[in-house]
């Protein structure tokens, strides 16, 4: 028979009413022939309810007693489902995350999910009981209990989805399905018919809160069909599956995140290794790093910034405070106040003029842009805080997010979303590997390119406007541009451009750059761009430092970064490039499937 997994957030079973509505659409779910699993969040509020508590008895309160009291918000939901269901004369059974045999690591607070035992919830399904899973926790090693994280439910009800072999995993919320971009912040935001696991992934490790981002690695490992519902409704949601609903359009979606901060060092010594002292010390402390840039070195001096979410800024502080005095020379700068405007789209690669048509919105709206990153499905822009709504209202205008995509262009859409591979299949190749264990699927290396860089850029708006402008129409194609913080009110702008066009690329950043009054221009005919690409590569915070690493090892400086959930990129010295990409293959021989 076949499996339904439905899982209910927090504002979905925040009431006695809401939470018997639910028990209502699974025992529906069953009559339809299905066996249901349903995953639920802790009530309304009640998880931060729990955290504000613990804030009232300790400012530091220890992690592993963190999960212990965090857990109990969806072990109240579960059983009072399980109540539900019973009320309304279905057979029920509810179980906490260590009863199922969620096995995770011993992250506390972050944990990530290692296996999960399918025998217990298979015989009480067995027996016609709609199961109750209780959402965003498992147990450790030592039997300790754990939980995924913030908005982890998702995770846990999309894994159950995946070990169970389920036709569906329905995530049932508080809005009609998935949106343009936040429809909270934006009123004029457009709800997508269906989106491709890629563009969602990066849309949620991007700021799009609607879905925990590690589900989405789940649904497109284990090739899950994921569906996002409203709660209240019975309208037809967005299919979350391999392909996206139109899948020329450049941008499919925007993401604002608010809360980012960035922290700069500057003058660190320009030699390998150095980005590796820096982020080793903060993927110990498992933070998640964006938007890495660090802009070429002179005088053997180089200037690296990077974003991390504003909660984890004093750790991050700790961190690279620490490699600075290891270093001898260097100041650690950092700014509070930025938010993070990220447009995503999986065509954004084969057509030119995105860029420069985000940067063009941005100068118009007078939104400054402190720091671009790029990759190839996603560009995102550092701006102030208080710029942010202002920032992604503009973007979202640029590219007609608003309206559906068959309006914005005559593009071909794609019906349903068949399940590329077999589930079994892919269940079973996976098997004796952890669940959420990284997987690296190509390393690859590109020698065709070459860089352009402009130094001394002012820092005020539409500086970048103007160069990618001036680019696109000297018909120049642009690839990786990164826009780093020098202090000092400067920044430096690099991209790179295929080879054969860096006479003109550098002719045109040569005639900007003495128009606007930066201090100069400076490029190299040839670089090397490697590529390792697969999946968890973000939320594994360990991709970038090995990276780092096996390159330092072999005395290879990185000049450029650029990171996205599917792929993080490196560009080094042109004549290194076969050198890198044997060690990179060496460094990720292990996870290479
Ligand atoms: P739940 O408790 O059901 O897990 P969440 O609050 O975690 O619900 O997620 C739903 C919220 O996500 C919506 O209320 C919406 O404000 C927010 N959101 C952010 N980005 C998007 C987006 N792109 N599409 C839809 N909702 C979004
Ligand atoms: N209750 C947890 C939280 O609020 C998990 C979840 O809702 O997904 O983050
Ligand atoms: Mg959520």
């Amino acid at each position: 028979m076949s499996v339904i997994v439905q899982k209910f957030g927090g504002t979905s079973v925040a009431t006695p009413e809401k939470i018997l509505a639910a028990a209502r659409k699974a025992i529906r779910a069953q009559k339809e022939g299905h066996q249901v699993v349903m995953v639920v969040s802790a009530m309304g509020h009640s998880t931060d309810e729990l955290i504000e508590l613990a804030e009232q008895v300790t400012d530091r309160p220890p992690a592993r007693e963190m999960d212990m009291l965090l857990s109990t918000g969806e072990q109240v939901s579960v059983a009072l489902m399980a109540m539900a269901i019973d009320s309304l004369g279905a057979k029920a059974v509810s179980l906490t995350g260590a009863q199922i045999g969620i096995k995770t690591d011993a992250t506390h607070t972050k944990a990530r999910i290692r296996s999960i035992s399918t025998q217990r919830m298979r015989a009480a399904l067995d027996e016609g009981n709609i199961v109750i899973a209780a959402g965003f926790q498992g147990i450790d090693e030592d039997f300790n209990i754990t939980t995924l994280g913030r908005g982890g439910s998702d995770t846990t009800a999309v894994a159950l989805a995946a070990v169970l072999e389920a036709e569906a995993c329905e995530i049932y919320t508080d809005v009609d399905g998935v949106y343009t971009t936040d429809p909270r912040v934006l009123p004029e935001a457009r709800k997508v018919s269906q989106i491709s696991y890629d563009e969602m992934l990066e849309l949620a490790s991007l700021g799009a809160g609607v879905m925990h981002n590690r589900s989405i690695e789940f649904g497109k490992k284990y090739d899950v069909p994921i569906l996002v519902r409203n709660s209240q409704s019975d309208a037809p949601g967005t299919m979350i599956a391999a392909e996206s609903e139109s899948p020329d359009q450049a941008v499919c979606g925007a993401a604002l995140f608010k809360d980012e901060a960035r922290v700069s060092l500057l003058g660190v010594p320009d030699v390998p290794g150095t980005s590796l002292g820096i982020f080793s010390r903060i993927a110990e402390r498992n933070i998640t790093v964006d938007m890495i840039v660090q802009n070429v070195g002179e005088g053997g001096k180089a200037d690296i910034s990077f974003t991390v979410p504003k909660n984890e800024l004093a750790q991050t502080l700790e961190a690279v405070q620490s490699a600075v005095e290891l270093f001898g020379v260097g100041q650690v700068t950092h700014d509070a106040g930025v938010a993070k405007v990220s447009v995503v789209g999986l065509g954004m690669a084969r057509q030119t003029g995105v860029a420069q048509r985000m940067f063009r919105a941005l100068a118009d709206a007078s939104v400054n842009i402190q720091m671009i990153t790029t990759s190839e499905i996603k560009i995102s822009a550092l701006v102030e805080r208080e710029a942010a709504t202002r920032a992604l209202r503009a973007v979202h205008q640029a590219f007609e997010l608003d309206r559906s995509p068959a309006q914005r262009q005559a593009a071909t859409r794609l019906g349903g979303s068949p399940r590329a591979t077999d589930a079994a299949d892919v269940v079973a190749r996976l098997q004796g590997i952890d669940m959420e264990e990284l997987c690296i699927h190509e390393i690859s290396l590109d020698e065709s390119q070459a860089r352009v860089t402009i130094s001394g850029v002012p820092d005020q708006p539409g500086i970048a406007a103007k160069v990618f402008d001036e680019v696109a129409a000297a018909g120049v194609f642009v690839d990786m541009i990164v826009q780093s913080y020098t202090g000092h009110g400067h920044a430096s702008l690099t991209f790179t451009v295929p080879q054969d066009q860096l006479p003109s690329a550098h002719e045109v950043a040569a005639r900007v750059a003495r128009s606007l009054a930066c201090q100069g221009v400076t490029s190299s005919p040839k670089v090397a761009k490697l590529s390792v690409s697969g999946v968890g590569l973000r939320s594994h915070t360990g991709v970038a430092i090995r990276m780092f690493r096996s390159l330092a090892d072999a005395g290879i400086n990185v000049d450029l970064i650029n990171t996205s959930e599917v792929r993080v990129n490196v560009v080094v010295d042109g004549g290194k490039g076969q050198a890198a990409l044997a060690k990179l293959n060496e460094a990720f021989h292990d996870v290479l499937r």
